[in-house]
């Protein structure tokens, strides 16, 4: 398994618009460059297995592990590696990921998730709500770079060598537009399920949405179809009943999207938290100024002759267009990878 290297094949001849409201600090050349520029690890103490991308490959998979750890009892009968997750797990609150809270091995759910369920029983979420609120301010959207399994998979998708598809900026634009589009449907229906079963007169919309009154996003959600809807399918949960198939029907519609995403985000990366995770757009407003963040040393950058950082961001941000001082950008998922792949090691993280 390679990275992506870096190569540099800036697209972008429109001025860039996927961040309107951000100042541009000063006129960036859009420039092409042969060579690739990425940079080799150094040294450090620890020796090469930690660099930054190796540790955020080993969080990203315990993590993954850790929020499905009933697994580890159904089918491998180890209690104990279970038991850890579990007192792991009471030690956090929801994570702002996408875990749905149904799914039959999880430990951990998806602060969105909850809130979701939440408002359809007519509560306030307000514990949720505080916890997740807190968590964006001080580490940003570093959980959807480190920890969501979604977000995981798509990136272990991208990891062979291949050429990266970028979309124009205006196309881009218009896509990331799509996620705030799903979220207002899918928390609107949440909310008024809530005021329905507040007010006792939920049936009527209940009966009327049927499986979508509940939770309208799962039909489309990545970690639902994945840890509810194929577990569920597969019950009993044996490994060697893995293959049983019964009344999949809709499931394999579920299934074949989950597959045909995972396929697209090959040359797409973390498409789907870019344009249709409506998480995303939740997440990423509480984000926008967090505590910590990523910053430019205008000392050692040379945006006039470089753009490694934007090749390599799979959310397909446009670094140089931000002040060097923070970056403030809803969409950034602190992944590290710009300052992974900086040649000049310009990229610093800023504490403000
Ligand atoms: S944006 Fe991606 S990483 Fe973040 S919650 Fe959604 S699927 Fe997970
Ligand atoms: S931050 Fe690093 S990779 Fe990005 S433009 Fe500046 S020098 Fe190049
Ligand atoms: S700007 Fe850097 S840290 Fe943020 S998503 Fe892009 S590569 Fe990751």
């Amino acid at each position: 398994m390679t990275e992506d290297t870096g190569r540099i094949e800036d697209t972008g001849a429109e001025e860039d618009t996927s961040e309107p409201e951000v100042e541009v600090e000063e006129p960036v050349k859009e420039i092409e460059v042969e060579e690739t520029k990425e940079k080799k690890p150094r040294a450090n103490p620890l020796g090469l297995i930690f660099n930054l991308r190796m540790l955020r490959r080993f969080i990203q998979i315990g993590f993954f592990f850790a929020i499905n750890a009933y697994i580890f009892v159904a089918w491998f009968h180890m209690p104990n590696v279970t038991r850890l997750f579990v007192t792991i797990r009471d030690m956090l609150p929801t994570l702002p990921i996408l875990a749905p809270l149904q799914a039959p091995f999880a430990t951990i759910s998806g602060s969105f998730d909850t809130l979701q369920a939440t408002f359809t029983t007519g509560i306030f979420p307000f514990f949720t709500l505080g916890a997740m609120i807190i968590i964006l301010i001080f580490v940003g959207r570093a959980p959807c770079g480190w920890i969501c399994p979604i977000g995981t998979m798509q990136d272990f998708v991208t990891l062979p060598k291949r050429t990266k598809a970028r979309p124009s900026p205006s196309t881009e634009k218009e896509l990331r537009k799509v996620k705030l589009y799903i979220f207002v449907v899918v928390v609107g229906l949440a909310i008024w399920m809530g005021i329905g079963r507040a007010t006792g007169t939920a049936e009527t919309l209940e009966a009327a949405l049927a499986g979508f009154a509940n939770d309208a996003f799962a039909p489309l959600n990545p970690a639902y179809i994945l840890f509810v809807v194929i577990p569920n399918q597969l019950w009993p949960t044996s490994i060697s009943t893995i293959w049983y198939f019964s009344t999949w029907g809709f499931a394999l519609i579920q299934v074949a999207f989950v597959t045909v995403m995972f396929i697209i985000s090959f040359w797409f990366p973390r498409w789907f938290c870019r344009w249709l995770c409506p998480a995303a757009y939740l997440y990423g407003i509480f984000s926008k100024e967090s505590l910590i963040g990523i910053g430019r040393n205008p000392a050692r950058c040379t945006p006039d002759t470089c753009n490694v950082c934007e090749v390599v961001c799979p959310m397909n941000i446009r670094i140089r267009k931000f002040p060097y001082q923070h970056m403030h950008s809803p969409d950034c998922i602190m992944c590290l990878d710009c300052k992974s792949h900086c040649p000049t090691d310009a990229i610093v993280l800023r504490f403000s």
